[in-house]
């Protein structure tokens, strides 16, 4: 049995385990809790920690990229995707650095479709090679797409970026509705003195189209975290600048989170507009995820250095069943939640290693 030392400090543990592998059928996948009794079946996979773009808010102009053999190689990613699939993973979601920088992006979803267990794949994407990638992926199983864009204006989406091109990502957009990868879902970033002004302009688009349009708080890590931390514009403020423009927000959903975003609508609106804040209402209490990196580590909480080594393990010859034992004792030990509000910051990883 492969066992590497578990980074995570322990939580409580207030629930029975539960290990209902014993009492399945065989073709039967289990179901995989954490301490908490959290049922934990979606994981976000960042596929590589590359990018084309160089957001202020996610990562250095000069960030140096991990060598190619420090990530998992796809016979690898696809080893760990099995072994997720028998713990019951069901909803996958591509992210990166930009997933479609990776070569075989397409094989990938297709095998991630053809998992016995799996009922969704989502990306989260800068929409750069959308244009070109939507129908592919789509024929090859994908189900829908979140595609950042923090302006709809060519300067300053330029400036936030440091090297995008709004038009390829209007494009790519386009692409994606064209091909079916809906619901579309737009996600900002909301930046102080980049574009809190843009809040208006991006919630007027739920308006004309059945979109939701997401407006992220920015979260700290590790080096880029001092900058992170004075741009923060909070969900109150970006509510209060888009209610005195458009109108009042109504809440949708009965006040319940779609995932991490708290939705409302504009009168008359055709679309939704999400507000996912992480930093002054965080989402713990909900959470059903753990994320796999590029090189291939399993993150227990996107805002703690917490993680587990799987690469290792895999390249010394451990089994699916023993990389079935490593991945459910890790999830077993999910923090509950994270610290920020303790001033406790992630300090392994910047966002485009991990994924968001
Ligand atoms: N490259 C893809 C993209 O930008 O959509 C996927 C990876 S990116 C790390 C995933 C999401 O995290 C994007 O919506 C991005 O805007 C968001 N993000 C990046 N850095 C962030 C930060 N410090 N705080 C909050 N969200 C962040
Ligand atoms: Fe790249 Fe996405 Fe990070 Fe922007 S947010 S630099 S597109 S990984």
């Amino acid at each position: 049995m492969f066992r590497e030392p578990l980074l995570a400090s322990a939580p409580l543990r207030v629930v029975e385990r539960t290990t209902d592998v014993a009492t399945r059928a065989p073709s039967q996948p289990s179901r995989t809790f954490d301490a908490f009794g959290r049922h934990i079946h979606y994981l976000r996979i960042s596929l590589t920690d590359r990018c084309n773009l160089r957001c202020v808010y996610c990562m250095p102009e000069q960030v140096v990229f991990r060598p190619n053999e420090e990530l998992l190689t796809d016979e690898e990613l696809f080893t760990i995707l099995r072994v997720m699939s028998r713990l019951g993973f069901d909803k996958f979601r591509l992210t990166g650095g930009e997933p479609t920088v990776r070569p075989g992006l397409v094989e990938i979803v297709r095998a991630i479709a053809e998992l016995p267990t799996t009922r969704e794949i989502a990306m989260t994407t800068n929409g750069l090679k959308l244009a070109r990638l939507a129908a592919p992926l789509k024929a090859a199983g994908l189900s829908r797409v979140n595609i950042s864009i923090d302006s709809l204006d060519p300067h300053k989406f330029k400036r936030i970026t440091r090297w995008g091109n709004l038009h390829d990502v209007l494009e790519g957009i386009a692409a994606a509705e064209r091909v079916g990868l809906t619901p579309i879902k737009l996600n900002a970033v909301v930046i102080r003195g980049f574009n809190e002004d843009d809040v208006v302009p991006l919630a007027a688009l739920t308006l004309e189209h059945d979109w939701q349009v997401r407006f992220i708080e920015v979260m700290p890590f590790a080096d880029v975290a001092a900058f992170q931390q004075a741009a923060i514009v909070t969900t109150q403020e970006m509510m209060a600048r888009i209610e005195a423009a458009l109108g009042p927000l109504e809440i949708e959903n009965g006040g319940k989170l779609d995932g991490e975003a708290r939705l409302y609508r504009l009168p008359g609106a055709r679309g939704v507009i999400g507000f996912i804040s992480p930093v002054t209402a965080p989402f713990c209490a909900s959470c059903n995820r753990v994320r796999l990196t590029a090189d291939g580590t399993l993150r227990l909480c996107l805002l703690k250095d917490g993680e587990v080594d799987l690469k290792t393990p895999l390249r010394r010859g451990a089994r699916e069943d023993d990389l079935e034992a490593i991945i459910r004792e890790a999830i077993w030990l999910k923090p509950w939640g994270h610290d920020l509000a303790e001033g406790v910051i992630p300090m392994n990883r910047i966002m485009s290693e991990i994924g968001g």
